[in-house]
């Protein structure tokens, strides 16, 4: 059992690979390409300086639950170099992903909109570092912290986004193309062509039973754009993989990429 998990959720596809030696397979397996999140990398010095004194380094691990559901938000967290997926679950059916976080963002949004109860769950999908604030400490930044206020809007707005995407992408595209989305988002967000992610979190990221997974990935891997072997997955030919994904995957990177305009975020 990983001693590190809180309050496991019955529904959520980590649960059946809570075992030391899936455990060990489930996380990135070559990586740390990335040493800070670009979030708190666009605050002008003096602005991150004071913000970086008041966070704890965490290190997340794997299957961790970091928000519930309709639950309290105790801290925000700004991964560095770990991938968390946001998670809703319906009624009688499985957990699906509708959105997933890495450097580029931050877990906690709702708090810049005065909201902080959670309306996903937030569980991490690879293992990393990041850092982490109590929400009240965060609250008060918040409201002196005029760039930060600029970068989070900047985010929310991308992470609205790729939601808004998520819901047409699963409602009108084929497996095929939005396997290859999400592995192109997943290695984005991990700096890495060489990723672990096994059936079940497929299944939940694209909504759809494993062997629609296994089908979709076979059909990538004949086409050589990527090799995969149970759950290690190889991108073998990023370009093509792009190819082969629907649009969506570049209207969400479109709209990430300038969220924080590119460049410092000034106070004026
Ligand atoms: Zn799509």
């Amino acid at each position: 059992m990983i001693e590190t998990v809180r309050n496991p959720l019955p529904m959520l596809p980590v649960a059946p690979l809570h075992t030391a030696s899936n455990r060990e397979r489930a996380g990135p397996v070559a990586r740390r390409a990335f040493t800070e999140n670009s979030l708190l990398a666009a605050l002008p010095r003096k602005d991150r300086q004071r913000l970086l004194a008041g966070f704890e380094p965490v290190t997340l691990t794997f299957g961790e639950v970091l928000y519930e559901s309709g639950q309290p938000i105790r801290h925000v967290y700004f991964p560095i170099d770990c991938l968390i997926s946001l998670l809703t679950t319906v009624e009688g059916h499985g957990a699906l992903e509708v959105g997933l976080v890495g450097y580029e963002g931050m877990i906690g949004v709702p708090l810049a909109l005065g909201i902080d109860v959670s309306a996903v769950d937030a569980v991490v999908q690879g293992s990393g570092a990041g850092m982490r604030m109590k929400s009240a400490s965060f609250r008060r930044e918040l409201r002196q912290n005029r760039p930060l206020q600029r970068a989070l809007h900047g985010y929310a707005h991308a992470l609205m986004v790729q939601i808004t995407q998520a819901a047409a992408c699963n409602r009108f595209h084929a497996v095929e193309a939005r396997l290859a989305r999400w592995l192109l988002m997943t290695r984005d967000r991990l700096g890495t062509n060489h990723f672990h992610l096994t059936q079940e979190l497929l299944g939940n990221m694209l909504g759809v039973l494993r062997v629609a997974v296994t089908n979709a990935a076979g059909a990538l891997q004949r086409r050589k754009l990527i090799s995969y072997s149970r759950g290690d997955i190889n991108i073998l030919d990023g370009n093509g993989l792009e190819a082969a994904s629907c649009r969506c995957y570049q209207i969400v990177k479109n709209v990430q990429d300038h969220a924080y305009g590119g460049h410092a975020i000034h106070e004026n």
